[in-house]
């Protein structure tokens, strides 16, 4: 049977069956010959969490099957994909019928399921992570039982479901809430940290989109502000774009990271450097196209979101840590906005929050960073990304979550035999 990697190569799955379902009716059969069996079950997507969330010993449901939008209401302005459609491929149907998401995360390669099952998010606006955006979904319960939920039928399941973890069900169809198409407008300038920081209120509350990045052992920002625009739009050439977007941040960075490998003692060099030749641009285009971008470099990542409210003090405290050990570190920590939302299990869930991510490439040993840092967000009630890499446990996550205990209500009514579980679920909801 082949073996299954995610992408940052970090978790492997040797699963003992695998089935590539085509519709509902097959999961449904594959489902029910898993139970039969008393293997457990997991559909990945494409593998884009760095922890090991996706990965099964059992029957492992390939989602390339399950492609394509299957209904578009311009009434209620929702649209709804198969599971394993990947976001790129919802972007451009959503595009051809000038229709868009209200935002969305860094990359456009993941699955529908996949993204909202760990909360993947963007920054800023009226919602930030995808699971918000879903208004319906349908899917296989560990009983076997096809389920349709939304507003009418199941409310308390779509809730839930929203931002799953995978661990209530295979699903095989999303339902998003989407917008028509707007324009949406890239400014990107440097900044020096103290100003960041001091303005930092300002710049996520005045912009529609604010992110900022920060390179280590350096006094050096990069600030994004993406705003809506009714002007005509103008992207960036071609050449531009692979210039900026494909060479510089994934080549010249792939080089420079490499470099660093072999010779830590450069990496504050490197980074003074490559923060230093950032320079402003403004370039205004769709929104997946603003939004996302191309990530080359193999990393490993860490992502917690603190209430906005203490975010500065979290962040000065981080680079107090990172200053006070011999960490070397090549990738920005990455500051992202979300208002607070109602999705029980999200990081976000009624407060607003920040997200601080932190990078390693591959072939550097990242625990003890990951590691120090989680000790200093952990002070400050952070939640971590559900797909990105923390050592958290359900006994110290279930305080962190106020809907704990209805989203468990659910899990036990929806797969009470455990189908669905993996070691990591284990670990982070409880067997
Ligand atoms: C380069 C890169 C950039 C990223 N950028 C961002 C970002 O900007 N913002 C952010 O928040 N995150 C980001 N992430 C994290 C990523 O979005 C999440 O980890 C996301 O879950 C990955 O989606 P996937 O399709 O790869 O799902 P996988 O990682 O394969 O699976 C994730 C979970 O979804 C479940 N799942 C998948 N399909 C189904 C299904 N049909 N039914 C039930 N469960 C299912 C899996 O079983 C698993 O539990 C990034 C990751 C990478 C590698």
């Amino acid at each position: 049977m082949a073996t299954w990697t995610n992408w940052s190569r970090l978790s492997t799955a040797h699963p003992t069956q695998e089935v590539s379902p085509h519709d509902a009716g097959e999961v449904v059969d594959a489902v029910l010959a898993a139970r039969h069996q008393s293997l457990t079950v997991k559909m990945p997507g494409t593998g884009h969490s760095f922890t090991d969330i996706a990965i099964t010993d059992g029957l492992l449901l390939r989602p390339g099957g399950l492609r394509g939008i299957v209904a578009v209401d311009k009434d209620a302005m929702t649209v709804t994909a198969l599971a394993g459609t990947t976001l790129a491929e919802l972007n451009g149907a959503l595009e051809k019928l000038d229709l868009t998401l209200h935002n969305m995360g860094d990359i456009d390669e993941q699955t529908v399921a996949g993204a909202i099952s760990t909360g993947t998010h963007g920054t800023g606006g009226q919602r930030a992570s995808l699971s918000a955006q879903v208004s319906g979904l349908e899917l296989v319960t560990g009983r076997g039982e096809l389920m349709r939920a939304d507003a009418q039928q199941h409310p308390e399941v779509l809730d839930a479901a929203r931002l799953g973890l995978g661990a209530l069900g295979i699903l095989t169809a999303v339902t998003f809430d989407v917008e028509p198409m707007f324009t949406l407008e890239a400014h990107e300038s440097p900044m020096l940290w103290d100003e960041g920081l001091d303005r930092f209120e300002e710049l996520a509350t005045e912009n529609h989109h604010f992110e900022m990045y920060w390179f280590p052992h350096t006094e050096r920002l990069l600030t994004k502000r993406n705003n809506r625009t009714l002007d005509e739009p103008e992207p960036l050439s071609r050449m531009k774009h692979w210039l900026d977007d494909e060479f510089l941040s994934n080549r010249v960075f792939g080089w420079a990271n490499r470099i660093g490998n072999r010779r830590p003692g450069l990496v504050r060099r490197i980074n003074d450097i490559s923060g230093s030749a950032l320079s402003e641009r403004r370039y205004s285009d769709v929104p997946h196209k603003v939004f996302t971008s191309s990530r080359t470099v193999v990393f490993r990542e860490m992502e917690y979101a603190v209430p906005r409210a203490v975010a500065r003090e979290a962040l000065r405290d981080v680079r107090s840590t990172i200053e006070k050990n011999d960490w070397t570190i090549s990738f920005p920590i990455e500051i992202r906005v979300c208002p607070a939302d109602d999705v029980p299990l999200s990081t976000a869930y009624q407060r607003d929050s920040v997200y601080l991510a932190f990078h390693m490439n591959a072939q550097t040993d990242h625990t003890a960073y990951f590691r120090g840092i989680e000790d200093v967000l952990r002070g400050y009630d952070g939640r971590p990304h559900w797909g990105k890499l923390h050592t958290r446990t359900a006994e110290d996550l279930e305080p962190a979550y106020p809907r704990w205990a209805d989203f468990q209500a659910i899990r036990e009514r929806l797969d009470p035999d455990r189908l669905f579980t993996n070691a990591y679920l284990d670990r982070v909801l409880g067997a």
